[in-house]
């Protein structure tokens, strides 16, 4: 009886640990894909705007390069910025997995069986890997 009441509990306190390691992650997916919203709205904005200013200055016949140049980096930088949480979603989502026992192939990010050496997908060592 002892023995099952000890599973049970065992199997409550990683129980709670999932819950707890799931709902941070999601809190912080969340943050992240409200800040994506944003500068996704401020890149097609941005977009629109250049559209506008272009079309303008063909009807002017003079086109301002250094003015389109500005534009086009405010857009590239806005791309940049959108790339970075991109990344980071995929890095949460990887740490929450991980801090829920799971370990991946740090070459190509493949979920990697208990106890392997190499990596199932692409080869790579690792054990030496784990060092990190
Ligand atoms: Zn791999």
């Amino acid at each position: 009886m002892a023995d099952f009441l000890g599973k049970v509990k065992q199997g409550i306190d990683k129980g709670v640990t999932v819950v707890s390691v799931k709902s941070k992650e999601i809190m912080e997916v969340a943050k992240i894909k409200n800040q994506l919203g944003t500068l996704r709205e401020e890149q097609e904005r941005a977009f629109l705007i250049l559209g506008e200013n272009v079309y303008q200055m063909y009807m002017q016949n003079g086109f301002n390069e250094e003015k389109i140049r500005t534009k086009c980096e405010m857009i590239t930088l806005l791309g940049s910025q959108i790339q970075e949480r991109e990344v980071n979603l995929a890095q949460l989502h990887l740490r929450a997995e991980v801090a829920l026992g799971k370990s991946f192939c740090t070459f190509c990010m493949a979920e990697l069986s208990v106890g392997a050496v190499f990596c199932s997908r692409c080869g790579e060592k690792i054990a030496e890997l784990e060092k990190h």
